[in-house]
């Protein structure tokens, strides 16, 4: 690895500068370092300068109001799924980055590396996208804020230009009868890629009927597919049996899965729909117990 200029900005208000230079000087933002160090070591990114933004408050601390949730963008998951306040209120969100690799690197993989990561397969995204979860994007000239659909464009790329990065993100805090979930399947117990991970958001009214939902697939296509059929499809049920089976059917046919050593493109369709049918059956238990 080349040697590298680090700095770890204090607050936003210092990164600003740094952020300028970043115009001209190729650089890359530092969170935990799980994807960027590996990558740097193996030669596949080079930047000149490393912008640490551990340091910067704003991206580290999160907070449960009550219409929203703010989630520092370089929180670790440890940090998260040691919250029981975070487990209540967005368990899917939780779950989809406490199952990341090991121990370790789950005291340093954050959110916004996974998302700004891009790969098809990060975990974080789609409950992220599932639970409507926006992005407040820092740069010189203030913040913006994005939905976290927009922000992968492409596998390794991001809508973010050259002087941001994502500051936190804000979620709408649940209502009464509501709730996420996200579930994935890998080849072994742990320290895998998904095959395909779903992640589904419902809300259930006290006669047990779907008033709303979003269902969001990863790894079957080159960035989160948005399952809006399936969606449609569950508002107004029961979700019986009947409906799952075709909220299944639906999703299998979704995206365009690649295949590789841990699966077919006809072994993630398969798999696509399964885990949608199991994944809407725990967001809608969650959203009944909420009631
Ligand atoms: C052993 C091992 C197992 C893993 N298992 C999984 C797994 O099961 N599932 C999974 O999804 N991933 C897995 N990963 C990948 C990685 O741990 C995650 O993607 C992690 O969430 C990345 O977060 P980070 O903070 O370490 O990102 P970093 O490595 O710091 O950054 C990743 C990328 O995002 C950019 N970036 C970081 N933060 C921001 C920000 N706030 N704004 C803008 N850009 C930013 C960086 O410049 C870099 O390009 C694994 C990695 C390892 C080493």
């Amino acid at each position: 690895m080349e040697s590298v200029q680090y700095h770890a900005p204090q607050s936003l208000e210092e990164a600003v500068p740094l952020l300028k230079q970043a115009r001209q000087t190729p650089s890359r933002i530092l969170a935990g370092g799980t994807d960027l160090l590996i990558q740097m070591r193996a030669g596949v990114k080079s930047p000149e300068m490393l912008i640490d933004i551990k340091k910067i408050p704003e991206t580290t601390g999160f907070e449960i109001g009550a219409d929203e949730i703010r989630l520092g963008a370089a929180v670790p998951s440890a940090v998260m799924d040691e919250s029981p306040e975070l487990h209540q209120q967005l368990p899917g969100v939780v779950e989809g980055m406490e199952l990341i690799g090991s121990t370790q690197v789950q005291g340093r993989a954050t959110p916004g590396g996974n998302l700004c990561n891009a790969s098809p397969a990060g975990d974080g995204a789609p409950a992220m996208i599932a639970s409507s979860g926006q992005c407040v994007v820092f740069g010189p000239n203030g913040v913006r804020t994005i939905p976290v659909e927009e922000v992968c464009t492409a596998p390794g790329r991001t809508s973010l230009a050259d002087d941001e990065f994502i500051q936190e993100f804000r979620f709408p805090t649940p209502k009464a009868g509501q709730a996420d979930a996200y579930l994935r399947f890998i080849p072994r117990n742990e320290m895998d890629i998904a095959v395909v991970g779903v992640a589904a958001n419902i809300t259930v009214d006290a006669g047990g009927i779907c008033t709303a939902a979003k269902v969001t697939l990863g790894a079957v296509g080159p960035t989160v597919v948005i399952a809006t059929e399936v969606a449609e499809l569950l508002v107004g049920t029961k979700l019986d049996d009947a409906t799952l089976e075709k909220a299944a059917e639906i999703a299998s046919g979704l995206g365009s899965p690649i295949s590789d050593k841990r699966g077919t493109a006809e072994f993630r369709h398969r798999i696509a729909g399964v885990l949608t049918r199991r994944v809407i059956k725990i967001a809608a238990t969650r959203a009944g117990e909420r009631l």
